[in-house]
């Protein structure tokens, strides 16, 4: 058995392929273990493999002659990567990393403008995710359609429940208006509307604010309904100020 190889150190091209040439037994099988590969060598033994070494480093390989029976040869070759294969190789690494890292960023980047759209429910943060993601090439709009919906939702939700509130507020505050014109109603200042927003002010323990009874044109105040007419509540600082006096009949 012979195994015969042109040369010792064999180098790749500019793109990391290698060929093998050299003379054996003629029609022995000619094998490689890494990349695998495999020829039978012609009549006269001559023969030819080529392949791509797997990494951008000097790399051995072992070559095995075969046939039938005869005993089997081996030899170890090294393969030294083209200067510009090794280049080559190194700059796509490069950019594979640079890539990784970007992609790493934009979803970082997204999870936090989601995250902050998610506490503050306000469509201004949720438009801003959604347009991040959008216009990143890294990210998959698709990816991130469930999030959005879901923070959309509670947006909506929210805003619901603000004009609900707004609107048990409204219905509230024009119940209070009208029960506080309704108390207030009298007959001297019939169009007197106070300004809104006025608080009623709690009862003063003064006399002068006990409520009396008075007549629109009567010159009297009274404790109870007294006699016909109709009666209208007032204080009795009022009913003073209007320079009734106190009924006998009450008093
Ligand atoms: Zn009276």
């Amino acid at each position: 058995m012979k195994l015969q190889v042109d040369g010792n150190d064999i180098k790749t091209d500019e793109n990391g392929i290698f060929k093998i040439t050299g003379k054996s037994t003629p029609n022995a099988i000619i094998s490689i273990d890494q990349p695998a590969k495999k020829v039978t060598a012609d009549a006269e033994g001559k023969f030819e493999l080529e392949g791509q070494i797997p990494s951008e480093k000097s790399h051995e390989v072992k070559i095995l002659a075969q046939k039938d029976s005869l005993e089997e040869l081996e030899k170890s070759l090294t393969i030294t990567p083209h200067d510009e294969y090794v280049q080559k190789v190194l700059a796509k690494k490069e950019q594979e990393e640079k890539e990784i890292r970007a992609k790493a960023e934009a979803v970082q980047t997204a999870d936090s403008l989601i995250a902050k759209a998610k506490a503050s429910l306000n469509p201004t943060d949720l438009a801003k995710a959604r347009t991040y993601i959008n216009e990143n090439q890294y990210l998959a709009i698709q990816g991130y359609s469930a999030q959005l919906t879901q923070i959309n939702d509670a947006i909506t939700a929210k805003q619901d429940q603000i004009a609900q509130d707004k609107a048990k507020k409204a219905a509230e505050a024009k119940k209070a208006e009208e029960d506080r014109k309704q108390a207030e109603r009298k007959p001297s200042s019939g169009n007197t509307v106070p300004s809104q927003g006025n608080k009623q002010q709690p009862p003063a323990p003064d006399k002068n604010q006990q409520t009396v009874l008075i007549t629109a044109t009567g010159s009297k105040y009274h404790v109870r309904k007294c006699g016909n007419g109709t009666y209208y509540t007032a204080t009795l600082a009022e009913a003073k100020s209007k320079n009734l006096s106190p009924c006998s009949k009450c008093y």
